[in-house]
């Protein structure tokens, strides 16, 4: 199995790539940035990897699934630092989210014991 890093939308739940292209679109339009899917699907060892890391906290990913229920977004190009960190960030994103259409999608950032900020899964 592959430790590469993988963003194909046909290994992704639906829902999940939906969430990604309204969301970036809004983005686009309310602060001009492109954010870009980072990853997906994951194989276990990946998992492994990220987690001797320090990168997850779990090898009981919802990565893993198949198709995943969690998907990583941030800014291209990559970047864990600028408008992913911003206040501004952080409340379109949660005012995003309570919309009725994503319900069924949790946000990593709103975690309080480990922040992941590219992070959404479903619940
Ligand atoms: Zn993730």
């Amino acid at each position: 199995m592959s430790q590469e890093i993988n963003r194909d939308t046909n290994l992704i739940h639906p829902d999940l790539v939906k969430f990604y292209n309204e969301f970036s679109k809004e983005i686009k339009t309310k602060f001009n940035r492109d954010f870009k899917i980072f990853e997906g699907h994951r194989t276990l060892e990946r998992q492994k990897v990220l987690f001797s890391q320090g990168y997850s906290k779990t090898l009981n990913s919802k990565h893993l699934k198949n198709p995943s229920l969690a998907i990583d977004i941030i800014e291209s190009p990559w970047t864990w630092a600028g408008l992913i960190v911003s206040k501004e960030y952080f409340s379109f994103t949660n005012k995003f989210l309570e919309s009725e259409k994503w319900k069924n999608i949790e946000w990593g950032g709103n975690w309080q014991r480990f922040k992941d900020l590219p992070h959404f899964q479903i619940k």
